[in-house]
This record gives structure tokens, C-alpha cells and sequence, in this order.
């Protein structure tokens, strides 16, 4: 069985500061589909989002952030208990840093945890450590981290589901000519160095870190699928029927 990540940004898993509860249902519902055909990470942000409601302190502080995500992060792991319990689906929390992955024997311990989770049927929901390390809340909204967790935990493919459908020519929110890539094999130097511009009150990466990702995973030979997190049909599509009808497929080749 194929084994995939799927990592989901704050933009999908929030609205007005609170979680999206109805985005979240669907996203569920549809990784419940996805673990008949594949192995499935699961890649979740939404912690601050999460944590917003209970303590409610100026999100400007980076250290105010951390604890508001350490109250958020059991609340959204309960969420997601709750919402899989309805397939039977028993799920983990796993935290980690990019870090993590410096360490042989630490990428060892977690991918043999991970592994055995996934044996025994269990989806592992992975989120950024935000108290010993502040990457997400300050750029990188889990997109370097799901890359890690992808080639480190030996998953043919990362999807991103986005606030936004695939990778343009130019931002779309800006350029209502933008074109989107269907198929990109190799990210230029100079497509990351655009300037991350945050245009949500979670927004920390931008297309930047997912250009990251990209360029990390093209060059160890893995895949990574970037599509709407809003609309999953186009991520139903490739995933499911094998038939890419939207998004941006980042790969090497031509298969
Ligand atoms: P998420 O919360 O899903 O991780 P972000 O909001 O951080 O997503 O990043 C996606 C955003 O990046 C888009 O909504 C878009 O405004 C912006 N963006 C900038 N340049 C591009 C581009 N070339 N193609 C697609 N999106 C872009």
C-alpha cells in the first residue's frame, strides 16, 4: 500500500479565529476514504486557532502563541478523536521538530513509533513541538516539517491542501491572470526568494515554504500534490480516481 502525507494549514482548519468545524468534518470524512487505499499521515496546524478561544492573549507575542498552541493542541487532538471515532479510526498525536530529524537515532525512535502505529491501523496526526520550537508559528505553517516527515517516514507522496488550488505563475490573489502549473519538475532559486507576505492573521509561510517542501522532496526523488484543503474534489480526484483534474503535481519524470 502506498503511503501518503497530508498536511493541512491553518487558513483550511480556521475561520474568525476559531476552528472551521464543518472544513474539518469534510477533511475527516475524506482521510477516512483515503486510509482504504492508502497509509495516511496526517499533517495538522491549527493548534493557535484552536487554543484562541480558551486563552486569549496578544497573538503578536511569539511566546504568547506558543501557549496559546499548547492549549490548543489537546482541544483540536480531541476534535479529531471525535470525528474519526464515527469510522472507528483510533488516531495518535506525534510532535515533533524538523530537528528531530538531525538525529539519526531520534528519525529512528519516530519512525519506528510511527510505523507501528500505522500497522496497527492507527492514523498518527503530527503537529510542530510549538514549545520547543517556534518554526511554525513563525514561517513555516508545518510545510518544511511534512516534507521531512514524508522522505524520513518513507511516504511515496506529500499532498498540501491549501487555501488555495496549485502553484500559479504569479499570486492569484494579486493577479486575476495568474496561470496555474498543472506539472512542475523543478523549482528555481529564484522562485523562493519571493517575499513571504502573511494575509490572514494565521498566515505564516505562503507559497515560499511550500515551494520549500517541493524543492526538498523533487530532489529525494518524491512526489508532492498541492490542492485546494476548501474544495477536496480535486484532491478526491487524484487521489482517488487516479485522475489529476486540478492542482499542481510537483515531480520529477513523466509519469
Ligand atoms: P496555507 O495556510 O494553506 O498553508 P498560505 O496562505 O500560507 O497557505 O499560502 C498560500 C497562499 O500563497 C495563497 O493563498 C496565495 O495568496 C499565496 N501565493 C503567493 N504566490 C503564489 C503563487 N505563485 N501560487 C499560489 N499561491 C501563491
Amino acid at each position: 500500500m502506498k503511503r501518503l502525507v497530508i498536511k493541512v494549514g491553518s487558513h483550511v482548519l480556521s475561520e474568525q479565529n476559531r476552528l472551521a468545524r464543518g472544513r474539518i468534518a469534510n477533511l475527516v470524512d475524506f482521510l477516512a476514504e483515503l486510509r482504504k487505499r492508502y497509509e495516511v499521515i496526517f499533517v495538522s496546524s491549527g493548534a493557535v486557532a484552536a487554543g484562541y478561544s480558551k486563552l486569549k492573549i496578544d497573538k503578536k507575542v511569539l511566546a504568547n502563541r506558543q501557549a496559546i498552541a499548547a492549549v490548543g493542541q489537546p482541544y483540536l487532538m480531541s476534535v479529531y478523536q471525535k470525528k474519526f471515532e464515527k469510522y472507528g479510526i483510533v488516531t495518535a498525536q506525534v510532535l515533533l521538530t524538523a530537528d528531530d530529524f538531525d538525529s539519526r537515532k531520534r528519525t529512528h525512535h519516530a519512525r519506528n513509533a510511527v510505523n507501528t502505529l500505522i500497522k496497527n491501523g492507527v492514523i498518527p496526526i503530527i503537529n510542530e513541538n510549538d514549545v520547543t520550537a517556534t518554526e511554525e508559528l513563525v514561517f513555516g505553517d508545518n510545510d518544511q516539517l511534512s516534507a521531512r516527515v514524508a522522505y524520513y517516514f518513507d511516504a511515496d507522496m506529500l499532498v498540501i491542501l491549501s487555501d488555495i488550488d496549485g502553484y500559479y505563475d504569479s499570486d492569484p490573489h494579486r493577479n486575476p491572470d495568474a496561470k496555474m502549473y498543472k506539472r512542475v519538475s523543478q523549482i528555481e532559486d529564484a522562485a523562493l526568494e519571493i517575499p513571504c507576505d502573511p494575509n490572514h492573521t494565521f498566515a505564516t509561510g505562503g507559497i515560499v515554504t511550500k515551494l520549500k517542501a517541493a524543492k526538498f522532496l523533487l530532489e529525494h526523488g518524491k512526489e508532492m500534490f498541492m490542492t485546494s484543503g476548501f474544495d477536496l474534489s480535486d484532491a478526491r480526484s487524484f487521489l482517488i480516481e487516479g485522475n489529476q483534474k486540478g492542482g499542481t503535481r510537483f515531480c520529477g519524470g513523466t509519469s
